[in-house]
């Protein structure tokens, strides 16, 4: 109080007291302050997001005060001064503390102050709940949730610290909560956290994500000692675990990926362990995907140049293109449309094709941005072919994670205004992995795009594990045949067979059958009896700029026919 330096001996009574208190008060920002010497601890987490200048301070009361709102001053600065004159013990109340970015943080602020034997008042002590910043922990499992594993994973990139993340999930926990309750459900999550808890990680590296999904980091732990604790893991659950008296068997799936290139930032290292795990769900039945092994080239650079790529969505798409691939009538060969496909190109990387960043970047929270971008560039080119060539079809892919999007639908409507391009002459084209959204979703969906106009087909068609399921339950207007299943369609009759079985299931459905990958005149031959509507291939063209489209288009109808 009097500017009295605290001794030695004050300061260590000051900080173990005040290690004591931060360990129980996990989450919240503590302070303590030895009311004889007027000196103080605060939280680290405290000093840093307000900027305070020290941990330790002398008169932390004052300047603390410099960070309340004006309207909230009087009360503060009243309430301090009645524990410091002794004349209160406790101290409850609620302000906004300003930022360093000038912003206001509301806070609730709690303290009681200890006294001595004699009644003297010696600490005031107490925490600080900054009710702006987003929860750290997971409450169901205590576990670190999804914004801790983003701090982790940001302080591990900046450090330069290699480790190992894994992801693994518990699958159809949906089914579960609607089976068994949501209390089952939660208890499933809590026994899988103690698990990992138990038997991979302590308590800092190990996360609870969204959902079912939880991940670890590993600093020490080898890439295999990852993938042997995965299988006991899998196989504890496997033998079924007792919850409220049901045994419950459940599968899990799991993805992997290890970090020893800090080029990267937290989102593109999340994206790419999603795609691993999502791998392991879709086609693994459940076995352990290392990221790594996924990807083709030499993976340090993969990761750095996915990492590029995703930078450059933010950077106004920079390097991102589209080329177009011709669609001709199977029969006139006439040209009806075509289908955009997107491209992204650097000095450093060369072009690069669609194939080696879509799939890893499909989960990635850029992708729907990237999609709008995709779709509204689209329909500009596909207006300008219009003029030319009337009736045509403009085809644009689109990526699962776009059509999750509550708001998806109004996109589409908003790029259809904004472009001022006609509904009926855009064709969506979506692939068979949207089976991982509910179906329900995906037929609301797709029942608002065709009721205002909008074609929709379902591309490659035959290459997943559902399609004649998904065309049974959802309405197309294409099925598109990929191009494994007319690749030697010349020399074998089972192919001929196989194609003409495709073309007379979409009929039941009420479906037109585009063919893919159509490369030489005999292909062309065969497809034109066996009922194709249309046709796409390097046959006619490959993928081609706007400006080389135009131009041909410009010829007439009969541009890419090959007539003979
Ligand atoms: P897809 O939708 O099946 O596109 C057809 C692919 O087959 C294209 O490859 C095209 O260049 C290629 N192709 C066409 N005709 C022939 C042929 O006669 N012979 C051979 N060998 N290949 C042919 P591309 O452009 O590399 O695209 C690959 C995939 O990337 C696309 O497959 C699609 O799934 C995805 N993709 C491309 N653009 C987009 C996009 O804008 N959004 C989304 N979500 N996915 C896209
Ligand atoms: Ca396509
Ligand atoms: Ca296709």
């Amino acid at each position: 109080m009097d500017g009295q330096k605290i001794t030695e001996e004050a300061k260590k009574k000051l900080d173990s007291l005040f290690e004591a208190f931060s360990i129980v008060s996990e989450e919240t920002h503590v302070y303590l302050c030895d009311m004889r010497y007027d000196y103080s601890r605060w939280s680290k987490g405290l000093v840093e997001s307000f900027n305070l200048p020290s941990e330790y301070m002398y008169g932390a009361g004052a300047i603390w005060e410099e960070h309340i709102h004006p309207e909230d001053k009087a009360a503060y600065s009243k309430g301090i001064e009645a524990i410091f004159s002794g004349g209160q013990s406790d101290h409850d109340m609620q302000y906004r503390a300003r930022r360093p970015d000038g912003e206001y943080d509301v806070c609730t602020c709690r303290g009681l102050v200890i006294k001595d034997e004699n009644g003297n008042p010696v600490y005031f002590g107490g925490s600080i709940r900054n009710h702006s910043q987003k929860s750290q922990i997971d409450h169901l499992t205590g576990l670190r949730n999804q914004y801790g594993f983003f701090a982790d994973l940001q302080s591990y990139i900046r450090n330069k610290t290699p480790i190992r993340i894994g992801m693994a999930g518990i699958a159809k926990l949906t089914e579960i909560n609607e089976v068994y309750g949501y209390h089952v459900g939660n208890e499933i999550l809590q026994h899988f956290g103690r698990y990992l808890m138990d038997h991979v990680v302590n308590r800092g590296g190990t996360y609870r994500l969204d959902g079912s999904c939880f991940a670890i980091m590993s600093a020490t732990q080898s890439e295999q000692k990852l993938i042997d604790v995965y299988e006991e893991l899998r196989a504890h659950f496997r033998r079924g675990i007792k919850v409220e008296g049901a045994d419950i068997i459940l599968e899990l799936n799991a993805g992997m990926i290890t970090l020893d290139d800090f080029n990267v930032d937290d989102q593109t290292v999340y994206s790419c362990l999603n795609f691993a795990y999502e791998e392991s769900k879709i086609k693994r039945h459940g076995d352990l995907v290392v990221f790594r092994n996924e990807l083709k080239g030499e993976s340090r650079k993969e990761l750095e140049r996915l990492h590029i790529i995703r930078a450059s969505i933010a950077q106004e798409y920079k390097g991102f293109y589209l080329v177009y691939q011709p669609v001709v009538d199977a029969a006139t060969e006439e040209l009806i449309g075509a289908e955009a496909l997107l491209r992204w190109k650097d000095d450093e990387y060369g072009v690069v094709p669609p194939d080696s960043f879509i799939p890893f970047l499909e989960n990635d929270p850029l992708f729907p941005e990237l999609g709008e971008w995709i779709l509204e560039s689209a329909l500009k080119d596909a207006k300008k072919l219009s003029d030319l060539i009337p009736g045509f079809v403009i085809n644009v892919n689109l990526s699962y994670a776009q059509l999750e999007r509550p708001d998806f639908t109004d996109l589409v409507w908003d790029a259809i205004r904004k472009t001022g391009y006609s509904s009926d002459k855009l064709c969506l084209e979506i692939t068979e992995r949207c089976r991982l959204l509910d179906l329900e979703l995906l037929r609301n969906v797709i029942v608002s795009l065709r009721a205002g106009g909008v074609h929709i087909a379902l591309d490659d068609f035959g290459t997943g594990f559902s399609s004649v399921g998904l065309v049974k339950n959802l309405p197309f207007d294409t099925i598109k045949i990929d191009r494994s299943f007319v690749q030697r369609i010349e020399e074998d009759e089972r192919e001929r067979k196989l194609l003409n079985n495709f073309t007379n299931m979409a009929g039941i459905f009420g479906a037109d059958v585009c063919v893919e990958g159509i490369e030489t005149t005999g292909m062309r031959d065969i497809i034109r009896d066996y009922g194709v509507h249309s046709s796409q291939g390097y046959y006619y063209s490959k993928p081609i700029s706007i400006e080389e489209l135009l131009e041909k288009a410009a010829g007439g109808a009969d541009c890419f026919s090959k007539k003979a």
